[in-house]
């Protein structure tokens, strides 16, 4: 059976468990890790993100009152509303009222709804567990209704609900890979066109092994935020609607230093996104080290948004003799490093981190080894 499937029964159980019925509608949706392309979504550049093996699943089913009730199991409060909130809660079931809200626009949702949440995907570790848990919800309400909706509607109603009602400016990698992912490949996607096209990833010779720092510094949020701003600056400055249209020679033209360097790194990004796909579809996964070091090094000294367990992994990682690349993952100030190495060294790479990191920083890295797989509707035409 497998892994999404495994989660759809469970979902069902919890679901009845909670509510004592059987609920209307399952939607089961896949974390994601990203190949690399980093702070370059909302910058309209280009991404190479991947589903991976663990997923959100959301059993669901409409009420005849406009009641809400929710339930998860990684937060052990049920949480019950008379009616469907307009307005943030500051907690987790924004991510759910939100997207419910945003359904409800358009497609004429019916009254309340009652939803049970279980999940494999860490929570707040760049695995992308909102943009898995909000597909879900969104998935699972829809399909309660009898509703269809273009996987890419999908995603930009998700996106809205986390920009608008949750309150975080991200952009719509992460919902649209829940959707649209295939197995076997990353999918290189531009985010002004939204222009997707799958990209094979390297056979079993090669592991993909994500190495969580178990560290998220209070930074993280108003970084992402202020980065944003800067790289908005920056465009405005040179007079493009977005650093997408920005190339290397109009980085001198930024007057502003900390603006040009936030500019220098998603410029420098978006060309290595392109590269690296071009290496995977040539199937020269070995090509991909420099490239993965590369991003990480901008990302650290260009778009400062790395931190010290980070830069650790990423620096023991590149001592391992089976790796071929590393570099940090997600938003930054803690979260996972992703790394490609040779499967037959991760058993060794794993103990080799854990010892140097636990040296240092007096933890362990949590290992996650994952395989890609599909999004909910993988390959549709959007
Ligand atoms: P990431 O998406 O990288 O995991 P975010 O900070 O974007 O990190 O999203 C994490 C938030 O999503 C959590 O703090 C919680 O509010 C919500 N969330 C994720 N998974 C679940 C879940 N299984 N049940 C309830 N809320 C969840
Ligand atoms: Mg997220």
């Amino acid at each position: 059976m497998s892994v999404a499937h495994q989660l759809d029964g469970r979902a069902r159980d919890a679901f009845r468990n909670s509510f004592g019925y059987l609920p209307r509608a399952v939607a089961v949706a896949p974390g994601r890790m990203n190949i690399i392309g980093e702070h370059t979504d909302y910058n309209l550049g280009f991404v190479l993100p991947a589903a991976i093996d663990r997923h959100v699943g959301v059993a669901l089913s409409l009420r005849k009152d406009p009641g809400v009730r929710i339930r998860s199991d990684r937060y052990p409060m049920p949480v019950d509303f008379d009616t469907l909130p307009d307005r943030r809660q500051g907690n987790w079931t924004d991510y759910v009222l939100g997207v419910a809200c945003q359904v409800r626009g358009v497609a004429e949702a019916a009254a309340g709804f009652e939803a049970a949440i279980v999940s494999e995907v860490p929570v707040g570790s760049g695995l992308s567990s909102s943009g898995a848990l909000e597909v879900a919800v969104a998935v699972a309400l829809l399909r309660a209704q009898d509703l269809q909706l273009p996987p890419l509607e999908i995603a930009r109603l998700c996106q809205r609900a986390e920009n608008s009602f949750v309150g975080a400016r991200t952009g719509v990698m992460d919902q649209f890979t829940a959707l649209l992912a295939r197995a076997g490949n990353a999918t290189l996607l531009d985010c002004r066109s939204m222009h997707h096209e799958p990209v094979p990833l390297p056979g079993p010779a090669f592991s993909w092994l994500l190495a969580d720092t178990r560290v998220r510094h209070e930074l993280a949020a108003s970084a992402y935020n202020d980065r944003r701003a800067e790289c908005e600056a920056a465009a405005r400055e040179l007079g493009v609607a977005s650093l997408r249209d920005a190339g290397p020679d109009d980085l001198e033209r930024i007057t502003d230093p900390t603006q040009r360097r936030r500019a220098r790194h998603v410029v420098s990004e978006n060309a290595r996104v392109l590269q690296a796909a071009a290496m995977l579809q040539r199937r020269s996964p070995r090509a991909l080290g420099g490239i993965l070091y590369a991003s990480h090094a901008s990302l650290r000294d260009d778009f400062a948004v790395s931190c010290r367990e980070l830069d650790l992994l990423v620096e023991l990682a590149a001592q391992g003799p089976t790796v071929v690349g590393a570099r940090m993952m997600g938003g930054g100030f803690g979260g996972c490093v992703l790394i490609l190495l040779e499967t037959p060294g991760l058993d060794g790479l794993e103990q080799y981190l854990a010892e140097g990191y636990a040296r240092v920083f007096h933890r362990t890295p949590e290992f996650h080894r994952v395989r890609s797989v599909d999004g909910v509707m993988p390959g549709a035409a959007s």
